[in-house]
């Protein structure tokens, strides 16, 4: 047997069978060892009835009872409930939707049941256990894998399947040299795929795990370090520092710089004085004032005769960051621009034109900035808001008529622990703005019940009184009795008619025109609505510090990084703001994460909880943009992490790599999907 052999040959594969492995995208016999187990149950520690508490149990019992009947609620589906007795006592039992369980299951029978024995519909039960006939297993050190599954392939199926194959793990080429293995001290690929199919204890999964997640890690850490080596090898343009430029923003303030802030800007001006290019990641909270770090660099560059760009992901945010910057540079002399695709033909040309020949000096936009047509004068710095990355090719689209890359500061207000920033980020420099400007309270949050509604109304309804504004975000646009998701078209009729009707609602949600949002967003500004019906599309960085409460529909929808990023609309100025989210569910996850949100407000703690919730996998803040998807490092493990950048570091500094030709394959495919290229 091969790798390439197609997994028609193994035994037990019909064509009902195929088309499920098809499912899973599992055609070969190498398709099918990288189906790696989701988990794994631990079947070496029998409990008794009697001492049974809720959490995964593994118990040896025999039938005393079983039934199966419909549900009174859903038609579609059937329940089938059995009592199980070891002698010790008795449990329940629930599968749903395996009626012809009633005849697998014999009465008298001892089976071996694993599963999780926990609170549900108001009784404890064993729910959905899996299952063996308890002569057949082995009790001593038996770890089932338990796999991603498709309708008619069970993990069982897949076990007998991988049985039959295992043997081929050692066929599998390594892309990890030797010597990194020892370093890393981790056991070869093959080995790992065989002891994750096929462990003998949990130690087995530790070890098969581990080679895998530092290899994430550690291809993840060199293709940064080679990227950033990379950048190094360009110029860029020297903006010298110029106090009085600070000044000279700094006096039309009503307010001082944080520390925090200071220290970020000074960092910023020591990178573009010098002639490499800047690539800089400022993260920092919601509200903590990135955009006025962003603006002391902008005109740094200008006041030095360079053009600057400020590209962000909406054209909402474009058109405001371009209201509140041309204010504070119009004096100065200095000539902004917007650029955005919903302009019309014409004005576009015209502003494409002013920045082909040096007319105007900050350009602030979306995407539309790389689009072709755009061709900078002598762009030296480029600010990106509120986006993870920026690739080597996106610069050298920028630089077009320019002799030097610019220099680029990424900014994010959707933090990740900084030590891990490092790590992830290992193309980027990164600066931490870790406190709020003064004044600020936090955000009172509280997850809120159906039975709290009226008096949450009532007391928002006090605050528009007063003259503040609030957001409420629902999940869909429009109505959807499947889902039964609250939409923003169906609470706008619902509240116009009813607690509200004598306040201005407006919507706004991403199925309207960009000139239309673009408004609605500008008359909320302008206090002309007291309350703004939305979809996330104002998730990100609108800044109207007027509005102080903040209402979420059905919460438990929506990550912690949306969340956070929502919660951050309000508590803007020196008002008291409120959030309220709203949920029904009952979701033992879902409530982790609101109870969080309602603990804290520290948006680099949410990182720290999202990440100890979901465990390794999906990193806080960047599944939007659909960089990275780490299955088995564990991001929590610090020791982990420096050791795989230490070894990273020491293959390329040392020219290793260069001569092992599967590192420079890894690396260039792992660039691609890295930068925004
Ligand atoms: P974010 O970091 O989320 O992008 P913004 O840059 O939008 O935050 O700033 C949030 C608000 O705080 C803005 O209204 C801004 O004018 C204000 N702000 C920024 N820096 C300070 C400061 N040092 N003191 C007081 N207010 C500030
Ligand atoms: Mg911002």
């Amino acid at each position: 047997m091969k790798l390439d052999t197609p997994v028609s040959v193994l035994n037990g594969v019909g064509p009902v069978v195929k088309k499920g492995l098809e499912r899973l995208k599992i055609k070969t016999v190498q398709d099918l060892l990288w189906h790696v187990p989701r988990r794994w149950e631990d079947y070496s520690q029998i409990t008794k009835i009697r001492n049974i508490k809720p959490g995964k149990v593994a118990i040896v019992a025999c039938i005393e009872v079983i039934n199966v009947r419909r549900s009174a609620r859903m038609k579609r589906l059937t329940i089938t409930e059995a009592i199980l007795s070891d002698g010790t006592g008795t449990i329940k039992v629930v599968w749903f939707n395996q009626p012809y369980l009633t005849t697998t299951l014999k009465k008298d029978q001892n089976y071996l049941f694993a599963g999780n024995f926990e609170f549900k519909n108001n009784y404890l039960s064993l729910n959905s256990p899996s299952f063996e006939p308890a002569n057949e297993a082995n009790f001593q050190g038996a770890i089932y894998p338990i796999y991603p599954e498709t309708a008619g392939i069970t993990s069982k199926t897949l076990q007998k399947l991988i049985t039959q194959c295992i043997d081929t793990t050692e066929q599998i080429t390594d892309d990890l040299p030797d010597s990194i293995q020892e370093q890393a001290e981790v056991v070869g690929l093959g080995e790992a795929l065989h002891l994750l199919h096929q462990p003998k204890n949990m130690h087995d999964v530790e070890r098969g795990r581990d080679r895998l997640g530092f290899e994430e890690l550690f291809w993840l850490m060199l293709t940064g370090m080679t990227l950033k080596a990379e950048i190094q090898t360009e110029d860029a343009y020297k903006i010298p520092f110029d106090l009085s430029v600070v000044e000279s923003i700094l006096n039309q303030l009503n307010f001082e710089l944080t520390d925090a802030q200071r220290k970020s800007a000074w960092t910023i001006f020591k990178d573009i004085e010098k002639n490499k290019p800047m690539n800089r990641l400022l993260e920092g909270d919601v509200g903590s004032g990135k955009t006025l770090v962003a603006l002391l660099a902008l005109v740094m560059t200008v006041k030095a005769g360079y053009q600057a760009a400020l590209m962000v992901p909406t054209e909402i945010l474009a058109r405001q960051h371009m209201v509140t910057l041309t204010n504070l540079v119009k004096s100065l002399g200095i000539e902004t621009s917007l650029l955005i695709s919903a302009l019309p033909m014409a004005e576009k040309k015209l502003v494409q034109e002013k920045i082909h020949n040096g007319k105007t000096d900050i350009i602030i936009g979306t995407h539309a900035l790389l689009s072709e047509g755009v061709e900078f004068d002598n762009l030296a710095l480029v600010v990106i808001d509120e986006q993870h990355r920026f690739g080597v090719n996106q610069r050298r689209k920028l630089k077009t008529k320019a002799q030097a890359m610019p220099h680029v500061l990424t900014m994010t207000a959707t933090p990740i622990p900084r030590s891990l920033a490092l790590v992830v980020y290992g193309d980027l420099d990164v600066s931490v703005i870790d406190s709020l400007p003064p004044g600020r309270s936090p955000v009172n949050t509280k997850v809120a019940r159906e039975i709290d509604r009226s008096t949450i109304y009532f007391m928002v309804d006090t605050l528009l009184g007063q003259g503040q504004q609030a957001y409420i975000v629902c999940p869909a646009i429009e109505e959807n009795d499947i889902t039964g998701l609250k939409s923003v078209e169906a609470e706008y009729k619902k509240l116009q008619k009813s607690v509200f009707s004598h306040r201005r609602i407006a919507m706004l949600h991403g199925k309207m025109k960009p000139a239309e949002k673009a408004e609605i967003m500008e008359d909320f500004r302008a206090k002309k609505y007291d309350i703004l019906l939305a979809t996330t599309v104002i998730e990100v960085g609108v800044d109207v510090p007027n509005a102080t409460v903040l209402i979420v529909e059905n919460a438990e929808r929506f990550g912690l990084a949306a969340l956070h990023q929502l919660r951050g609309r309000v508590g803007r100025s020196n008002l008291q703001s409120y959030s309220y989210l709203f949920s029904e569910s009952q979701s033992p996850m879902a409530y982790k994460r609101l109870s969080a949100m309602e603990k804290t407000t520290d948006g680099f703690r949410l990182a720290q909880i999202d990440l100890e919730l979901r465990g390794p996998g999906e990193i806080y803040g960047t599944t939007q943009a659909g960089i990275l998807d780490l299955r088995f490092a564990n991001l929590l493990d610090a020791a982990g992490l420096a050791k795989a950048k230490t070894i990273a570091n020491n293959f390329l500094e040392t020219g290793e790599m260069l001569q092992y030709k599967p590192a420079l394959e890894r690396v260039n495919q792992l660039k691609k999907l890295t930068s925004l290229d």
